[in-house]
């Protein structure tokens, strides 16, 4: 019996299928030095049959990728048809049929920084959608971190680099040993940045608001999607702005997005009530239409889902 990451058997390597428990690297590896991403390929309800997984926003989360790559200097052996066809054949080996979560990693080997290790671990997730999902609904106590986020005149944000994980473990922690669920990060400016690993979203005034990218956020390809669907499919007007700490407070919703949390309400932050009604109608609506967005319910965003 081989050792399951996550209920995964497989992982891809360095171009092949591996039991789990054989994809090794050397001590000696400068780990730190790593990039990654996060995507997610769920059940499609517009496909017939067992097993018919798409994945969520491929070439967006590849362009995520190779920015990384350049922004730290790694190269990509391979274009993102071989990563395809990898992960084709990794969830095939594992025998996934429901939703998965896809963590593309790639460091850089100790002997050689240009040339680089390429790992496609996949495992199952259970997804909080849509809104009528008792989990939704679950109250996050969230607290604005006394960390700040890393800024781009330090270690850029821009990149999805393992870095800057450090920085959200930082906080996370910080959290729960406050009695939080997790935290929000201000910038190096004071303004307000992300969450660990989500970009931070308010209601105000009936206007949806998110910081800019100057904010020292990633560049999140949910925030993106949103960006572009809540004003023109949704009818909310939409600014991207810097917003003050004191507006999480006065706000009357807040939320996460990203792909891994995908649309996640916050009730409170530092101990204050967000809002009235919880979850907020805006971070209702928004989910449910992300939801059917994923699960190729709408036809004008079916583009942005790769059969697996
Ligand atoms: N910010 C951080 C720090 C993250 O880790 C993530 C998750 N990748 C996001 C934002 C959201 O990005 P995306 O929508 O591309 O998943």
């Amino acid at each position: 019996m081989s050792a399951a990451f996550n209920g995964a058997k497989f992982c891809w390597m360095d171009g092949k299928v591996v039991e789990t428990e054989q994809a090794l690297v050397s001590a000696m590896e400068p780990i730190y030095l790593g990039i990654f991403e996060g995507i997610k390929a769920y059940k499609q309800e517009h496909l017939e049959g067992e097993g018919k997984l798409s994945v969520f926003s491929w070439d967006q989360h590849m362009e995520r990728l190779w920015r990384s790559a350049a922004i730290d200097g790694l190269k990509i052996p391979y274009n993102r048809n071989v990563l395809l066809d990898g992960l084709r054949a990794v969830v095939m080996a594992n025998d996934f049929k429901s939703n998965i979560y896809i963590q593309p990693r790639i460091w850089p080997r100790a002997e050689d920084h240009e040339n680089v290790h390429v790992v496609i671990p996949v495992w199952k997730f259970n997804t909080i959608l849509p809104s009528t999902n008792p989990e939704f609904s679950k109250k996050r106590r969230y607290m604005v971190s006394s960390w700040r986020r890393v800024s781009s005149d330090a270690l850029p944000p821009q990149a999805k680099s393992w870095a800057n994980y450090a920085n959200s473990n930082l906080a996370a922690r910080e959290a729960k040993r406050c009695g939080y669920d997790s935290a929000l990060f201000l910038d190096n400016r004071g303004f307000v940045s992300e969450g660990t690993g989500a970009c931070v979203m308010i209601v105000r005034d009936g206007r949806l608001i998110t910081p800019p990218v100057t904010a020292s956020i990633l560049e999140s390809v949910t925030r993106g999607l949103f960006l572009g669907f809540v004003p023109l499919d949704l009818g909310i007007p939409t600014e991207v702005r810097d917003l003050t700490r004191s507006e999480l407070y006065a706000a009357e919703e807040v939320f996460l997005c990203g792909t891994g949390g995908e649309v996640t309400p916050i009730s409170s932050v530092d101990d204050i009530v967000v809002g009235g009604e919880y979850p907020g109608p805006v971070t209702r609506r928004i989910a449910d239409y992300y939801s059917e967005i994923i699960v190729g319910n709408l036809d004008k965003y079916r583009c942005r889902l790769t059969n697996l």
